[in-house]
């Protein structure tokens, strides 16, 4: 299985696509394809991972990027939607009763394994997480 590789490693040699190019995210947006969605407002989406990595795994997006594809182009004119996708994020964690813990992570860029240019916070629950992340 020498060819196979890890999410970790696909989203390391993946090249940061362009601030308008669309994502999947866009689709999901969109409703061209189907997502479980927990939470929505005119401003945010939350919905299920596809590929949870604990009990509770949510998504949380901006409906608009605005060229918000990674935190690091974070700009005065996104901090409204920043405050957004953390309060959606407590939302989230209240409405899938996570009182004992849960996880907040940004992937940022190569070196965070990001794999999706469009902003997302994963909440990540549903029983004990471990520290550091790898
Ligand atoms: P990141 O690695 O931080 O960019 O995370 C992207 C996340 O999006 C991964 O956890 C994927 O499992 C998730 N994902 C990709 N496509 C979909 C989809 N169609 N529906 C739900 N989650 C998705």
């Amino acid at each position: 299985y020498r060819w196979m590789s890890t999410e970790a490693d696909k989203a390391r040699a993946a090249a940061e696509p362009q601030p308008h190019e669309p994502t999947i995210f866009d689709k999901i947006i969109n409703k061209e394809i189907p997502a479980n969605v927990i939470y929505e407002n005119d401003k945010v989406l939350a919905f299920r991972d596809i590929s949870p990595q604990s009990p509770t795994h949510v998504l949380v997006i901006p409906k608009v990027r605005a060229g918000l594809t990674r935190l690091i182009r974070a700009e005065e004119k996104h901090k409204e939607i920043l405050g957004e996708l953390l309060y959606t994020a407590s939302v989230v964690a209240r409405n899938e009763n996570l009182e004992d813990g849960y996880r907040v992570v940004i992937n940022d860029g190569k070196n965070g394994c990001q794999s999706v240019y469009h902003l997302h916070l994963h909440i990540i629950g549903g029983r004990p997480l471990g520290w550091p992340p790898v």
